[in-house]
């Protein structure tokens, strides 16, 4: 009797844990995370909707380490919601053992983005040695035609084909972000769309000034070319990314927002953008509650811990936390210090803004 009864249980702990697949093969269904995803937590912003996008990514097809449908699944399990795959036009180490044409990786990712209904933007990346750099052609149709000699003539027929263009990287691999008279020719005739102010683990500052001055989209990618954890660790999955304020969720809706120049560029716990979608996005993510005339409770509904200072005080609203706050006066000025709106600028806001006066 006692062990039926041992039996009985361990049969019941196996069933916990473990699916029966036939008579004698186990599942371990709590190791399958293929199919789990891990949500990242940043509200919508006045009426549009905040998706969560990563336009620089290698595949193998280039001189990436990864299968290009791996690349979906990487991002999806991360919580994005769209991808631009960029392979390298000029640079494919492997070409000599890989069938295919420019196009191939965007395509396998694409498949594999349709089934789970995650969206795949067609890229490439241009990629020249300075003055002019790397650049990014975005929702371009065809890339075999960009494979020229002249990269400016890449460019045009990019777009031509309607691309987004973003300077990629301006700070790498000469530790210095340098405005060649190139670029200021392409982007005073609007050839230029957006640049990266993070771009893998660095970011670059005095390009924070360019987007605001230039009206530049600020983005923000991983250019990984590594499995993405084998990169930023198991832990870490929150990769750099570009906000983007979209109408809908369509590509054609980035599209539109990224040309709109409504993104925001957000990294390991910094954000970069122009004042009024910082602003919008930190309001959507601070829900107060007046308890009397001088205490309230703010709740952080976001994954972003914001650190704002008001004078010689403090703040901090942890991610997912409430606080209690002592309400301020109404023209108390707060600098947030984690949002950042130019090169050693912040955003601030008052507190009148909060709708609560
Ligand atoms: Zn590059
Ligand atoms: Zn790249």
């Amino acid at each position: 009797m006692k062990k039926i009864f041992v039996f009985l249980m361990f049969c019941s702990v196996l069933s916990l844990h473990a699916q029966l697949r036939n008579s004698d093969v186990y599942e371990i269904t709590e190791m399958n995370y293929s199919s789990v995803r891990n949500e990242i937590h940043i509200p919508d912003v006045e009426g549009y909707q905040t998706l969560k996008c990563d336009f620089h990514i290698h595949s193998i097809f280039s001189d990436g380490n990864v299968w290009p449908d791996v690349r979906v699944s990487e991002a999806w399990q991360d919580g994005l919601d769209a991808i631009a795959i960029t392979d390298h036009i000029e640079y494919r180490p492997k070409k000599e053992i890989l069938k295919g044409d420019l196009n191939e990786s965007y395509k396998i990712a694409k498949k594999a983005g349709d089934a789970i209904g995650f969206m795949v933007i067609k890229g490439a990346e241009i990629t020249r040695s300075k003055p002019l750099g790397h650049l990014n052609a975005l929702f371009i149709n065809d890339a075999m035609p960009l494979d020229v000699e002249d990269p400016l003539q890449a460019i045009e027929e990019a777009l031509r084909q309607g691309a987004f263009i973003m300077w990629n990287h301006p700070g790498w691999p000469d530790d210095k972000s340098t405005f060649y008279p190139v670029h200021d020719e392409l982007i005073k005739a609007g050839k230029i769309h957006g640049v990266e102010v993070f771009n893998y683990m660095e970011y670059y500052p005095v390009v924070f000034d360019w987007c605001k001055q230039m009206n530049l989209a600020f983005m923000s990618n991983s250019d990984i070319h590594d499995p993405i954890h084998t990169s930023y660790g198991i832990e870490n999955n929150v990769r750099p990314m570009t906000l983007v304020l979209a109408k809908e969720r369509t590509v054609e809706s980035i599209k539109e927002a990224l040309f709109a120049k409504r993104s925001i560029a957000y990294f390991h716990g910094m954000l970069v953008g122009k004042p009024e979608h910082l602003k919008g996005l930190l309001k959507a993510s601070l829900k107060i509650r007046i308890i009397n005339e001088k205490q309230a409770e703010i709740t952080n509904i976001s994954d972003i811990t914001y650190r704002a200072t008001a004078g010689s005080n403090l703040y901090i609203l942890p991610a997912q936390k409430t606080i209690l706050f002592s309400i301020p006066q109404p023209e108390t000025v707060f600098t947030v210090k984690n949002c950042y709106t130019g090169n050693e600028e912040n955003l601030t806001i008052s507190a009148s803004d909060f709708d609560i006066w």
